[in-house]
């Protein structure tokens, strides 16, 4: 039996590279759970703001510096940066984790439960974990710790990403997010290769979720400016009306969807959100101005969609002796995992979640700043299981709302894959 059981070990080591360090993570996690769980609750209870999260950068830049991680603070305002130097030269790989909380007031009785409060765009509100960001944070500070004890064995380094503002800030009229800035200020430019996670209220603890390609949105804002003749309401002939103008615009641009975007690769969506044109009613008035969103998968599609926009809204305005400014801002890119990568980690998800818990989700018409990272360095972001087990997802209430709920016995396979995904990696390289 013995003169099996060795060869078979060596050639499952051979093929796999540093998977056989897995064991090890395994037993390492079930330690730190409790501890992470502890962290996560600490973090719930004292809920920050995007570019606000003081409190969490230092806890989180105190455990990795206990750690032995070199720890650069205050990138992209307050974001944390471990570097940890493996034991052997190999790649460099970056998890990211986000630390924003939202201005949601949580209701229900978690003993944890946030009780902060603040001014929001001028309005009293309680600051919530309502997208879950806490539970990253507490997950990534756990794989610092996995990976950290086992660093004289890692063929390679890896780079802890705590970012802030996922969910964006607007300063002074200009959108931005922790990611974007972090990639301006060269965070991206010595990794190889990028792994993220979201927790997700919907799906059920020890499920993890992806999809190859596009699989969320890419987000830009649409503003439409129909600009007319001014006229009598009686006697329209005498002017350019710009409202009938701009509803046969708003019917126009539905066909992009219908008759221009191939439906069977992606999805779309073009929303008109407001209308706002005239003062009274018999008076035409000189413009109409409408803002509406795009949601698009992957560049090419989002060049078609905007291209069509334009197209449609120009000409439809021209025919009618009108003229139309589109304005189209960029705000998020699609979340694309990467083809190659994605496929290479498949049966690192099987081996951290087994093979039935692995499901290939629908593409989310919602965005996720890990995008500007995909956009540096091949990357593969996941759904990680929040709901407890047995829970209906269609009663379970959703990402940014009071009653958001997070199962904390999903964070186990949080810790997991995670430093899976690192040592995997190394080994394939
Ligand atoms: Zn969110
Ligand atoms: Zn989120």
């Amino acid at each position: 039996m013995k003169k099996l059981i060795l060869p078979l070990f060596l050639i499952s080591t051979m093929a796999f590279g540093q998977t056989n360090l897995r064991p090890q993570i395994d037993q390492k996690a079930s330690e730190i759970e409790s501890k992470v769980i502890e962290w996560r609750r600490d973090i719930h209870q004292n809920p920050e703001l995007g570019n606000q999260e003081f409190r969490t950068a230092k806890k989180i830049a105190d455990h990795l510096r206990s750690l032995g991680i070199e720890v650069k603070e205050n990138m992209a305002v307050t974001g944390v940066v471990g570097y940890l130097k493996g034991g052997k030269p190999g790649p460099t790989v970056a998890l990211r984790a986000d630390m924003d909380a939202l201005p949601v007031t949580e209701r229900g009785d978690l003993p944890f439960k946030s009780t902060v409060t603040t001014v929001y765009n001028g309005q009293e509100t309680g600051v919530m974990h309502a997208c879950g960001h806490d539970t990253h944070v507490a997950i990534l500070m756990g794989v610092a710790e996995i990976l950290a004890s086992m660093k004289d064995q890692l063929e390679g380094n890896v780079k802890f990403i705590f970012q802030p503002a996922e969910e964006g800030i607007n300063e002074e009229g200009v959108t931005t997010w922790g990611a974007k800035q972090l990639v301006e200020e060269g965070v991206m430019e010595d990794v190889d290769a990028i792994f993220g996670l979201h927790i997700s209220a919907q799906t059920e603890v020890g499920t993890i979720g992806y999809r190859p390609g596009p699989a969320q949105a890419a987000v830009d804002n649409l503003e439409i400016i129909v600009h007319g003749t001014q006229a009598h309401g009686a006697s329209p002939w005498s002017g350019v009306d710009p409202i009938v103008t701009a509803s046969q615009i708003v019917t126009g641009l539905q066909t992009i969807l219908s008759r221009s975007v191939n439906i069977t690769q992606n999805p779309a969506v073009v929303t008109i959100g407001a209308i706002h044109g005239g003062i009274r009613h018999n008076i035409i008035p000189e413009k109409v101005e409408m803002i509406g969103t795009i949601r698009t998968f992957g560049d090419e599609q989002q060049a078609l969609v905007h291209k069509r926009i334009t197209e449609i809204a120009t000409n439809i305005a021209e025919s009618a002796g009108a003229k139309a400014e589109v304005n189209i801002q960029k705000l998020y890119p699609s979340t694309v995992n990467d083809l190659d990568l994605t496929a290479k980690m498949v049966p690192t998800l099987e081996a951290a979640a087994g093979k039935d818990h692995v499901r290939v989700n629908p593409p989310v018409t919602g965005a996720e700043d890990f995008s500007f990272y995909q956009r540096e360095k091949p990357g593969l972001f996941i759904g990680l299981g929040g709901m407890k087990k047995g829970g209906d997802p269609t009663k379970t209430p959703s990402h940014h709302t009071p009653d958001f709920y997070i199962d904390e016995s999903g964070f186990i396979l949080g810790l997991r894959v995670m430093s899976y995904f690192v040592v995997d990696y190394m080994g394939m390289k």
